[in-house]
């Protein structure tokens, strides 16, 4: 069975117990999460959200700057006032650099990605203050929406905040 076959019975099974189809479409708990997309990190279950009550924002390392046309709709048509980011420790981002994957991408593709920044970091703490820093800086994001970082530790399972 493929991937997508198998997700399709997932599916099955999951609306067939299905009961949440009349939640308002503005997030319950007023939350936008920014996390990583790494595998091992799943948000709703970290920090014990449900259907209906946060927007998830993902991307690669969970950068602000990747982030940013997401989060504005979410608070400024959806009525969140909370960023939580959510970086991890062993992230890929930590295993390259621009020029890495601008010269992989050449040599792959025969393609130019050079004017893509895609946001690698070399030190995961400074890059949650970077992403908070970024937001906080923006003009796009008011200075009521309190804003929290931190790392998620995919050995234990535990947060730890960044400040
Ligand atoms: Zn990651």
């Amino acid at each position: 069975m493929s991937i997508v076959d198998e997700f399709l019975q997932a599916n099955n099974a999951y609306a067939a117990h299905f009961q949440k189809g009349d939640l308002p479409l503005p997030p319950a708990r007023k939350v936008a999460v920014l996390a990583c997309m790494d595998a091992r990190l799943d948000p709703a279950r970290i920090l014990g959200l449900e259907e209906g009550d946060a927007h998830i924002i993902r991307n690669a390392g969970g950068r602000a700057a990747d982030a940013l046309r997401s989060l504005v709709i979410s608070e400024q048509l959806l009525g969140t006032n909370t960023i939580v980011i959510l970086h991890h420790t062993d992230c890929g981002m930590l295993t390259f650099t621009d020029d890495t994957i601008h010269e992989k991408v050449k040599k792959e593709l025969s393609a130019d990605a050079d004017h893509i920044a895609f946001l690698p970091f070399k030190d995961l703490e400074q890059s949650v203050r970077d992403d908070i820093a970024f937001l906080r800086s923006s003009p796009l994001i008011p200075q009521s929406i309190e804003i929290r970082g931190f790392i998620y530790d995919v050995r234990t399972g535990k947060l730890q905040a960044v400040e």
